[in-house]
């Protein structure tokens, strides 16, 4: 199957006679912060200049992507309506007008059959205020899409769990939402993109004293950023990295929270920035969250499971960046952890007989773990997926390390995602400093 690069089609048509209930959500937006982002938009509410154009990537067989464009309206009562995609992390594959403000969205994912986590963004504003019902089309959608709004794309509010009467399943959602002439972002959930997670390494480097770099591209040009903490310390590894799938920011969050944590030289952490480096990753995936993909790079591979193939440059760059740390002097490797976002806090640890070292990391640091949770049933498997090319079978039969995929509930509070990557940092340094022992070099005689 070759998919058009982005020509027009009719969304309608594609999911025509398969919509089925109905789910009505009102979001009530205040007007707070608006005047800045129209500032930053240009005041042009209505122009398809407001948002720079996108270069559009190059196409690939069996990937479909969105259309870049802004779709404009006469919603009647002389008010003009425009809803958009121009913006990374969107995912707005069609749009038509079904009433005067009644507008059908179509989300579709990049091929099929995917991993039903449906991902959609949009931007809409209208002329004068007004509410408009926003019939919200999800293609292969098995999972509860939800509704998170945003004016400044950064600070969310989810439609309340009261205002959605829908199943999950359905493959419409209804709603309704209060435009202002000032932008208002839609999305399936919290947006964290390449420019935050690009800022957040960025500062994050600064203050350790650090720097950012790139160890690849991405099929659509996106350089691939890492950076080391604790660069002085022995070759004593840890290697954190995220994102492989786009619409799991979650998983960025705990992320972010895990490395601030070992960024601190407090009493709980004393010794750990002297003996281990952590080298970090925070984006292996980044045309898949420009794109607003629901699993894939942009060459259509689910990167987690490339992990023998190769044939993306995202994970052959990771690949590489982890061996050449490897093939360092003195060099070892200790822990590699993937983090990810679900349906729910689960850790997946490596397969049941995996020849890993050190040996006793994995039941030490869950035990660690649990016991500083002990109102919570921690959950962890290590037979999630054994027979597929994930990262951390990779880890384990190649690097011969624990490899452990660190997932966040999608719906996870982010302070309880902050608050458990930070026990997980904390245990894990507990853990690494009493099973690693300290590498003597050999003296040359
Ligand atoms: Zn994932």
């Amino acid at each position: 199957m070759v998919a058009p690069k982005h020509g027009p089609r009719d969304p309608v048509d594609r999911v025509g006679g398969r919509l089925g209930g109905v789910l009505s959500v009102v979001l009530a937006f205040g007007l707070a912060f608006g005047l800045a982002f129209w500032l930053a938009c240009g005041g042009a509410w209505l122009s398809t200049a407001a948002a720079a154009p996108m270069t559009p990537p190059e196409p690939v067989a069996g990937v479909e992507l969105q259309e870049r464009r802004v779709w404009t309206f006469d919603a009647g009562s002389g008010i003009q309506l425009c809803i958009d995609n121009l913006f990374s992390g969107a995912r707005l594959n069609g749009c038509e007008q079904v009433g005067p403000k009644e507008f059908r969205l179509l989300v579709a994912p990049e091929r099929e059959p995917i991993n039903p986590s449906p991902w959609y963004a949009l931007r809409i504003r209208s002329s004068k205020p007004c509410e408009v019902t926003l019939r919200l089309a999800i293609a292969t959608a098995t999972v509860r899409p939800r509704a998170w709004a945003s004016r400044d794309g950064r600070r969310w509010t989810m439609a309340p769990d009261s205002q959605w009467t829908g199943e999950p399943g359905d493959r419409e959602c209804t709603i309704k939402v209060s435009v202002v002439p000032d932008p208002i972002f839609i999305a399936s959930n919290r947006m964290i993109g390449i420019d935050e997670l690009d800022a957040w390494s960025t500062r994050v480097a600064m203050e350790s004293g650090v720097s950012v770099e790139s160890i690849g591209r991405s099929t659509g040009g996106r350089p691939i950023l890492a950076f080391t903490l604790n660069p002085q310390a022995p070759p004593d590894h840890v290697i954190v990295i995220g994102r492989q799938h786009p619409p799991e920011p979650s998983g960025s969050v705990g992320l972010m929270k895990f490395v601030e944590r070992l960024q601190q030289s407090d009493a709980a952490l004393a010794g750990f920035g002297k003996r281990f480096r952590v080298t970090v990753i925070p984006m292996v995936n980044p045309d898949g969250v420009h794109e607003g993909q629901w699993r894939c790079t942009l060459g259509g591979i689910d990167p987690n499971r490339d992990w023998h193939e190769f044939s993306q440059p995202e994970t052959r760059a990771v690949r590489d960046a982890i061996l050449a740390l490897a093939a360092q002097p003195g060099a070892r490797i200790h822990l590699l952890l993937d983090f990810h976002a679900t349906d729910r806090d689960v850790l997946y640890t490596p397969a049941p007989g995996s020849a890993v070292e050190p040996a006793g990391f994995v039941q030490a640091w869950l035990d660690g773990v649990q016991a500083r949770f002990p109102r919570e049933k921690l959950e962890s498997t290590a037979s999630h997926n054994l027979d597929q090319w994930t990262f951390k079978r990779w880890a384990a039969e190649t690097i011969k390390a624990p490899g452990i995929t660190v997932e966040f509930g999608s719906l996870t509070p982010h302070e309880r995602i902050a608050a458990k990557a930070r026990v997980f940092a904390e245990v894990m340094t507990e853990v690494l400093a009493t099973q690693v022992p300290v590498d003597v070099p050999a003296t040359v005689p």
